[in-house]
């Protein structure tokens, strides 16, 4: 195994001092350490924080290959600051099977760039009809323990509870795609005054906040764990806060489109910014960003949904939701909540980890822990440029626009994935 020193780093916005990563650990911090053997990395004016952790990742392998791999996704997570990512079972053939899980766990440690932990799906085919084989997915190699029809709601409440009731048996959770379908068919954009002007059906907010309401009610029945993935209205965090106030064991996500870009996007007609959940009003931004400071929102996570050019570059009713968003997060974060590195942490790292189980992630650098982080530089500015991505898709909502924050390195477990801002391999 490769040694680094680390030098000068701010651990979490602290003063600078050294770090010392030998044996796939932070062996030693501190002020002027020596290492003759180790790779030196300049880290002055960096930032060092623990890998960041996504719960929402789509890889689409199996399947749409052309539109991303385990590999090309790893890497562009790597980049991003990641190292570990939760992939969506919306693949070809669904990850309703053991199978199919332990596939994507193997390419996920073929590509060796980030911890690639697959998310299970909830019904078979994602089809919203019968529980998928939730147990045998949890007791393969890959050891499932979130459960997701992420894409589609399961919609029918006997089904989501029979899901609940399942997973509590192991302490899983079902995190849920909430979009009451009936509310929602033909939907384009958010429903408000911009869909009115351009005469294109709404997607309602109330939507998203009946399932979340019916779904925290169930979890509380059961008393088992719910996880709402991309919660997009301001709506929706008042429903969650009383569902917390209550003690409801649930847990809510934030992409970070949502904390950034309004329905006003839609004017473009620019299929980039078709996404489910659309994009919102800035009433919805204010109420989210603040949902995410107080904590009545746990964790950041991308949606990170590639898409080849033909299904992204055509009209906007024919064109499919989605947007990238693991190479440009933490640069969100940053624009979002400024240098508050703590709660950046807790969000986007911590958090994420302890929700999905992933124990060797989410420790602050200190001795002893696992050298899994990634170093920041907080002054740099980047245009992004979808050309110079490492997604092997361009749907990035960010083109052209300057934004903070570049991730100039990334260790898992010790080794380096990212250098230079580059990715190793
Ligand atoms: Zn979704």
């Amino acid at each position: 195994m490769n040694s680094y020193l680390i030098r000068n780093v701010s651990v979490l916005g602290a003063a600078p001092t050294d770090l010392l990563i030998r044996d796939g650990v932070v062996a030693e911090t501190g002020a002027g350490l020596a290492a003759p053997d180790a790779t030196l990395v300049d880290a002055e004016g960096l930032v060092a924080l623990p890998g960041l952790v996504d719960l929402h990742t789509h890889l689409r392998e199996p399947g749409r290959e052309d539109a991303e791999t385990v590999k090309t996704g790893s890497r562009a997570a790597a980049l991003g600051g990641y190292t570990a990512v939760c992939a969506m079972a919306n693949t070809s053939p669904v990850a309703d099977t053991a199978g199919v899980v332990e596939q994507v766990w193997r390419l996920g440690r073929e590509a060796g760039l980030v911890d690639v932990q697959p998310i299970g799906a909830v019904t078979v085919g994602l089809a919203g009809e019968r529980l998928a084989e939730l147990g045998a997915m949890a007791d393969s190699a890959a050891r499932v323990r979130i459960f997701s029809d992420d894409g589609h709601c399961v919609a029918d409440p006997r089904l989501m509870r029979r899901a609940l009731e399942y997973v509590k048996a192991f302490d899983g959770i079902i995190a849920q795609h909430a979009e009451e379908p009936r509310l929602t068919e033909g939907a384009q954009m958010h429903e408000g005054e911009v869909s009115t002007r351009l005469g294109l059906t709404g997607w309602p907010a109330v939507a998203e906040e009946a399932i979340i309401a019916r779904d925290v009610l169930l979890a509380e029945h059961v008393g088992s764990r719910l996880h709402v993935c991309h919660v997009s209205t301001a709506g929706s965090v008042e429903v969650l806060r009383h569902a917390k106030a209550r003690g409801v064991r649930v847990t809510a996500e934030v992409t970070p489109h949502h904390l950034l870009l309004t329905d006003a996007r839609a004017e473009t007609y620019d299929p980039v910014f078709k996404v489910n959940p659309p994009l919102r009003t800035a009433t919805d931004i204010a109420a989210l960003r603040a949902a995410l400071v107080d904590g009545v929102i746990d964790i950041i996570a991308t949606d990170h949904a590639p898409h080849a050019v033909e299904d992204k570059e055509c009209e906007w009713a024919y064109a499919r939701p989605g947007m990238l968003g693991l190479e440009t997060a933490l640069s969100i974060a940053l624009d979002v909540l400024g240098p508050r590195w703590d709660l950046i942490a807790e969000r986007m790292s911590r958090t994420p980890a302890r929700i999905a189980g992933l124990t060797e992630h989410g420790h602050d650098p200190a001795p002893g822990a696992p050298a899994t982080l990634t170093l920041v530089d907080p002054a740099a500015r980047r245009v992004i440029e979808p050309a110079e991505l490492a997604s092997r898709s361009r749907n990035t909502p960010y083109a052209r626009m300057t934004l903070p924050g570049r991730i100039v390195a990334t260790f898992l477990r010790g080794e380096a994935t990212v250098l230079d801002g580059k990715a190793v391999k």
